[in-house]
């Protein structure tokens, strides 16, 4: 309940504008290992990895994109991006065998910043359902 209060907390928040970490890797004022990044997106390992591989890719430019759920059509050009710029890293990343796509939206979706991102997870068999 706790870490809920929490994330709609910060989702309203980032919804006013407010900077969030992501931000600060953009920036490069804190240190992420990038593994791609071109005009408009950025791919970096999760610091927390839930499977071998795990990175995020995360447009530059919010655009009012703190969650999928504040999406509308004039985001499909970057939305397509981000998932084209997801899979050429995943092979990159050597996952031929397959990998997932995941966007945690909202509470319940926990999720926990508020800055639009993919999560690709990789390099082991993966289960289904997720938790
Ligand atoms: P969410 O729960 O919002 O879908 O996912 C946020 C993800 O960002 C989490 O998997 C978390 O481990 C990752 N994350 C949070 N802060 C940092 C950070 O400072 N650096 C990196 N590389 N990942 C982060």
């Amino acid at each position: 309940a706790a870490k809920d209060a929490a994330a709609s907390g910060a989702g309203a928040a980032a919804d006013q504008g407010a900077p969030t970490i992501f931000d600060k890797i953009i920036s490069k004022q804190i240190p992420a290992n990038i593994i791609y990044e071109d005009d408009t997106a950025l791919a970096f390992r999760d610091i927390n990895p839930q499977a071998p591989v795990h990175f995020l890719v995360i447009p530059k430019h919010r655009n009012g994109l703190t969650q999928l759920s504040k999406s509308n059509e004039g985001h499909e050009q970057l939305l397509g991006h981000l998932l084209v710029v997801a899979s050429k890293v995943a092979l990159q990343e050597g996952l031929s065998d397959g990998f997932r796509v995941v966007i945690n939206d909202g509470v319940n979706g926990c999720q926990s910043v508020y800055h639009l991102h993919l999560h690709i997870l990789g390099g082991r068999q993966l289960t289904w359902p997720p938790g």
